[in-house]
């Protein structure tokens, strides 16, 4: 037998304590080998004015062992608090999260009998990366950066679980219908890595329709892979129709560290009754099981919990009358569960962790990064202002040096000037372009561009930001309008 393998384990508040107590005896009782080093987060740390909610020196627990098992957290009300969730998967590169969403009919109540869809949500990029701006007196902005490095792991890894997993087909959810440069990247890496899987099938949808594809008829997906805000969004989402959202356990892999945990939070209201059911962060315990290569254990430990839910043992959150047999506590379905360890399921499908031993799901090949030939040619120069956009183009057009011409005026990404209508309403934050004639192989640079904002501060305007304008390989890298 092997020897244990240390874990870093975080019981968490709420209910937090009672489901990893309950989860880590099961693990126990069916064989796992770990060696526990706990650590303190949640709400006891943010009171005691850590604001990012974990007790100094855990990160380096974190770094030894590489491996984090985390009961949900209760967030204090007010500001000021920062994410652990999020500070941790940035700490620690945890760029994939699973979120597996499985019916269990008929033992507990659902919509889609057949569910069996595991969602793969890119956790380190798109709107999440927290940079936003008040650019004006009426303007909020929140950044999307969508990186290519980030899309080829994100994609890499949506294949090789589903090779690793026995499973069919990877879809690929986006909104590049609109926003073509950020989303459209993550579609094309897709598009480009899908072919390197051809035992795999795959299909791409639009976010908004797929969703409602998703939420209607869940049997027609297998793995799922997309950006940051709709994995988040659709995994809930996923795991509510599926049966309920107290049933998932979601992984987040890194290509070293990796956290594990429940979707739900800390539910504070069913905290000390010994009430909740475990069976989320239990689930999240079987994917870290299977990650640190105790795969066997994993086996015995999810299909003695199969077992217990087909048996009809079932806590109060997925007690139905007529449907269970008995209505348990958090400790007495542990105890169930460690009752049927060896045994498998009859009616659900039995798992079979064997196959997962035999790939690292992380390796890839080494990434490299394009030459293409970067070019400046121009820039978009953000204006606070409440003038008509022909009175501001009016102000902007004498401006442009070194032939750098005003372009166009947008306003919350509608082109205002040349061209506008009376409609359009008007914010106080315009975008005003100014391009080379690059088609012609002009370039500008940043002593132009400098003396274009000198000319534009002069004339009394407020510059909120600038942005760039690049073409690559002669490729505009900036949408049009
Ligand atoms: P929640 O998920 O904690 O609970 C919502 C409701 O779902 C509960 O009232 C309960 O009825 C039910 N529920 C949830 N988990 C259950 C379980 N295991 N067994 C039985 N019933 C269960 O959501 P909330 O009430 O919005 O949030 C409570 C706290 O949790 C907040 O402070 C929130 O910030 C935090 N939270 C933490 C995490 C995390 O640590 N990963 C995630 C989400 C929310």
């Amino acid at each position: 037998m092997s020897s244990a393998t240390p874990i870093t384990v975080a019981h968490g508040d709420g209910i937090g304590p009672e489901i990893m107590a309950a989860t880590l005896q099961i693990l126990k009782e069916a064989g796992a080998r770990l060696d526990i080093q706990t650590i303190e987060i949640g709400e006891k740390q943010y009171l005691k004015g850590n604001l990012a909610g974990i007790e100094p020196g855990a990160f380096e627990s974190l770094r030894r062992t590489k491996v984090f098992l985390k009961a949900p957290i209760t967030t204090p009300q007010g500001g000021g608090y920062k994410s652990l969730n999020v500070a941790t998967r940035k700490a620690f590169g945890l760029y994939a999260n699973i979120r597996p969403c499985l019916s269990y009919d008929p033992y507990v109540r659902t919509k889609h009998p057949k569910m069996d869809v595991v969602i793969v949500r890119e956790n380190e990029e798109d709107l999440y990366t927290g940079i936003e701006h008040r650019q004006t007196i009426d303007v909020m902005q929140c950044l999307k950066l969508i990186s290519r490095p980030g899309s080829e792991k994100i994609v890499r890894y949506a294949f090789e679980f589903a090779r690793a997993y026995g499973r069919k087909k990877v879809t690929c959810f986006t909104k590049d219908n609109i926003m073509k440069m950020t989303d459209g990247l993550f579609h094309k890496v897709f598009d480009e890595i899908s072919p390197e899987y051809p035992d795999i099938e795959n299909e791409h949808w639009i976010v908004d329709i797929g969703a409602a594809k998703l939420a209607d008829t869940p049997e027609a997906f297998d793995v799922i892979v997309m950006p940051n805000l709709y994995g988040d969004i659709l995994s809930d989402v996923a795991a509510q129709i599926a049966g309920s959202v107290g049933l998932a356990g979601s992984a987040n892999i890194g290509d070293s560290c990796a956290m594990f945990e429940a979707i739900h939070g800390s539910a504070p209201r069913r905290a000390g009754q010994n009430l909740a059911n475990p069976s989320g962060l239990f689930l999240g315990a079987i994917q870290m099981l299977v990650h640190i290569g105790q795969a066997d254990i994993a086996e015995l430990a999810h299909n003695a919990w199969l077992k217990t839910i087909e048996d009809g043992v079932h806590t109060y959150d997925i007690f139905k009358e007529g449907i269970s047999k008995e209505k348990v506590g958090t400790k007495e379905f542990a105890a169930a569960v460690v009752s049927r360890v060896g045994q498998k399921p009859e009616l659900l499908k039995a798992v079979n962790y064997s196959k997962a031993l035999e790939r690292p799901l992380t390796t890839r090949p080494p990434y490299i990064r394009s030459s293409e030939k970067k070019a400046y040619v121009g820039v978009d120069v953000f204006i606070d202002c409440i003038d008509k956009a022909d009175v501001l183009a009016a102000k902007l057009k004498p401006l442009g040096i070194d032939g750098l011409e005003l372009e166009m005026l947008s306003n919350r990404g509608m082109k205002v000037w040349p061209g506008g209508t009376e409609d359009t309403f008007l914010s106080d934050s315009f975008r005003c372009r100014f391009l080379v004639p690059f088609d012609k192989g002009a370039v500008t640079t940043h002593k132009a561009t400098m003396g274009l904002f000198n000319r534009i501060i002069e004339t009394g305007l407020d510059i909120i930001k600038h942005e760039g304008l690049y073409t690559f390989d002669g490729k505009v890298g900036f949408s049009r309008e």
